[in-house]
């Protein structure tokens, strides 16, 4: 930002009036219908073809990925969206080693972007009359605290934040291995646990926002051992984990702006978890991680009885039955091996 402009370090907090609709989503500025940013950036649309593919909203609607818009001003959509968006095509462009160098807050700021883009759509369709959603987000207390401290963090897109001694989220990359990866795009999400998924060529990307890193601490040693070119079905077992772990985390960080002082050019973020009446994670059971594990898994039909065969541990592809990390050269692999 030129050295001249005085940033605006207001904060925005959209869910007091529920201005969702006809609003900057970053800024709060009313908008025109036609000013808004897509969810997913034009360029991943032209990178992966997804014209006129689909993808399945939490209301169980489906909609053309073109058609996914959010509110945006004219002024935000110029200062911070696009050169978000520019930075990452261009790191997208030089593969897998451009995105492994990016700054974690610029993953974080671009994952939630899509991520809280989908929300505010799923948020808009909550308040059309017609559309009865089977689990309505805006009726789900906890779930409304959590977007609102995702938000809270989330907006360092337009105001510069500093997050004093923590990272927000959990951001987890991931590498497959070119020559047993035939999908170039792919997306998932689970909007209870703020987790998100995002495939890019031989590069996966994950997120689990509001958690201060806290799942990535928990995995660390996973995490470690699977930096190294992963067979897919490798890649959906360590996302079941992530997805799975997200769901046992049981805290709810709060986020506490610090006054701004006068000539100030950022706002500083202290955070609290309460770890002392409560356990970070719920306990870890292998039955319903078996289920995690079916549901990632399904592109390669493996039944719940395999997966479960024996209780106490799971079928793994990323581990053998020693616990050291497995190569998994084909899949199924060969037998007599
Ligand atoms: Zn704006």
């Amino acid at each position: 930002m030129p050295a001249s402009a005085t940033p605006d370090l207001t904060l925005y907090y959209p869910f007091e009036d529920k201005h969702f609709a006809d609003h900057c989503f970053l800024c709060g500025t009313p908008t025109t219908p036609a000013e808004a940013v897509l969810v997913f950036d034009e360029w991943l649309l032209e990178r992966y073809q997804l014209r006129g593919q689909q993808i399945q909203l939490l209301d169980q609607s489906v909609q053309a990925y073109e058609n996914l818009r959010i509110p945006c001003c004219p002024s935000c959509r110029t200062r911070y969206v696009e050169p978000l968006e520019a930075q990452v095509q261009e790191a997208a462009q030089a593969g897998a080693a451009g995105l492994q160098a990016l700054e974690e807050k610029t993953l974080f700021l671009w994952l939630g972007k899509m991520f809280y883009g989908i929300l505010v759509l799923e948020l808009l369709n909550e308040l059309n009359p017609l559309i009865k959603p089977q689990y309505p987000l805006s009726e789900n207390g906890q779930m409304l605290r959590r977007l609102q401290a995702f938000f809270q963090t989330f907006q360092a897109l337009r105001v510069p934040i500093v997050f004093e001694d923590f990272t927000p989220a959990s951001i987890f990359r991931l590498e497959t291995d070119p020559g047993q990866d035939p999908i170039a795009f792919e997306y998932d999400d689970d909007l209870t646990t703020m987790t998100f998924s995002i495939k890019l060529d031989n590069t996966v990307l994950l997120a689990c926002f509001i958690d201060n890193g806290l799942l990535r601490q928990a995995m660390r040693r996973v995490y470690q051992q699977a930096q190294r070119p992963l067979h897919p079905v490798q890649v959906a077992e360590f996302k079941a984990r992530v997805y799975y772990g997200a769901h046992l985390l049981n805290v709810v960080p709060e986020y506490f702006p610090r006054p701004v002082q006068p000539g100030a050019d950022h706002i500083v973020y202290d955070t609290l978890i309460d770890d002392i009446t409560r356990e970070i994670f719920n306990p870890w059971e292998n039955s319903a991680y078996g289920q995690s594990l079916q549901q990632l898994w399904q592109r390669w039909q493996i039944p719940y009885t395999d997966i479960m065969r024996n209780p106490a541990q799971p079928l793994s592809y990323l581990y053998d039955a020693q616990g050291a990390p497995r190569t998994l050269t084909a899949f199924p692999e060969p037998t007599g091996k």
